[in-house]
């Protein structure tokens, strides 16, 4: 075995199953592993690298700000904090912003302006407030996200979880309305659903749920961690059903594929309910971590990542849904997130990765049957073009034996 593989399996904990290829530069949409093999990266590290790896415009970024300051803590104001945040409510049309590390924490974050708005503005009971997700969901790792999770692997053994969580089916408004209760603080839904599957709810369902939030009373929460910044086609994907929700949180390619940025974005008279104290977090809104995410934010808009995210991924989409293969079950996606799901009888979507990875290309299955494809967003047609072929081939590959 690799060396470096058997070092990784005794130290560090077994809590992910990698495909064996150790990595050792990026550049742009390609990595390089230890033996100097060159692959096509479509998993862009779930999206967060939709940037491309290294990009020259935010490792200086980072370079000059590391070099000048990068951490204080929130105890002080920092010169990079505003302008990022100013600029990242500017895009997304919010008013307010509360800046984070991972996608798990500013999940956290939005559960708990929603259980505090319900408190403090709604009028709940004390300890009553409800939040609804969905079935299928991933919204992160944390004990009160994996409460909400309806995977059984997420939960078992991790248990007791938070009380005033609950989930219904995904892509069902109708659904969405009779779990609602006067306790209901907030409805948590991803747009569409990634690590799911790649799972696309029907046209219009956002836009109901928007209704129903408004109607009954209920913040609407967009987890655009995965879907949001140019990923499916637009800036934000609820933008697809019109929707613009009372809060959003963002993360993964927030922080250019250099750091963990995230954050949640509301309107003011939700983000109101913090204080000096509530909640916080050390190295969130950092002066590197926001100089690097405001950097990502200017280079996704020059660049002009949403329309090649649209445009490239009607075409990929396109291409992917020429492939005659028993193998295939269905190809789904919208923009650059597109998954191809196997059939599990014949084939498992781990061994068409493990076979394009031969053939220079890393993609990651989801829920063992589903491919995914998540290139970065600077991705070229050619480059798609000659993923098309080694797909085709390794499909063609997998059928015969
Ligand atoms: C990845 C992801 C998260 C969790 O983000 P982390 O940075 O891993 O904590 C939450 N929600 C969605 C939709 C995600 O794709």
């Amino acid at each position: 075995m690799n060396r470096t593989i058997e070092l990784e399996e005794k130290y560090c904990a077994h809590n992910y199953a990698p495909l064996p290829v150790v990595l050792v530069k990026g550049e742009g949409v390609h990595v390089w592993d230890d033996q100097g093999k060159r692959y096509l990266d479509m998993m862009s590290a779930y999206s967060a690298v939709s940037h491309g790896h290294c990009h020259p415009r935010l490792v200086n970024a980072l370079g000059a700000q590391a070099a000048r300051l990068a951490v204080v803590s929130r105890a002080f104001y920092s010169d990079r904090l505003a302008p990022f945040l100013q600029r990242l409510c500017a895009v997304t049309s919010y008013d307010m912003a509360l800046p984070m590390n991972t996608g798990a924490e500013a999940v956290e974050t939005a559960m708990k302006a929603a259980r505090k708005w319900a408190y403090t503005v709604k009028g709940v009971a004390p300890e009553r407030a409800e939040i609804i997700a969905c079935d299928g969901n991933f919204h992160g790792r944390t004990l009160a996200i994996v409460g909400l999770s309806s995977e059984a692997q997420y939960r078992e053994g991790f248990g007791p979880f938070p009380p005033g969580l609950k989930r219904v089916a995904y892509g069902d408004a109708a659904a969405l309305e009779a779990a609602i209760t006067p306790n209901t603080a907030a409805f948590l839904v991803e747009p569409i659903q990634g690590e799911g599957g790649i799972v696309i709810p029907p046209p219009g369902y956002l836009a109901a749920c928007a209704r129903l939030c408004k109607k009954h009373n209920v913040l609407l929460i967009c987890d655009e961690i995965q879907t949001g910044l140019g990923r499916t086609g637009a800036l934000l994907a609820c933008a697809h059903d019109g929707v613009h929700p009372d809060g959003v949180v963002l993360g993964k390619a927030l922080g250019g594929g250099l750091l963990p940025v995230s954050a949640f974005l509301a309107r003011r008279e939700v983000m109101a309910v913090f204080h000096p104290g509530d909640h916080g977090s050390t190295f969130g809104g950092n002066p590197l971590a926001a100089a690097v995410a405001l950097e990502a934010i200017d280079v996704m808009l020059e660049d002009d990542y949403v329309t090649r995210a649209a445009d490239l991924g009607d075409y990929f989409l396109e291409q992917l849904r020429q492939i005659r293969s028993p193998l295939i079950r269905e190809v789904r996606g919208k923009g650059l997130l597109i998954g191809v799901e196997v059939d599990p009888a014949r084939v498992s979507a781990r061994a068409v990765c493990e076979a394009l990875m031969a053939r220079g290309i890393l993609s990651k299955e989801t829920h063992h049957t589903v491919v995914r494809f998540a290139p970065p967003l600077i991705i070229t047609r050619e480059q798609i073009d000659g993923a098309l072929e080694q797909i085709r081939e390794v499909l063609r590959a997998l059928e015969q034996a």
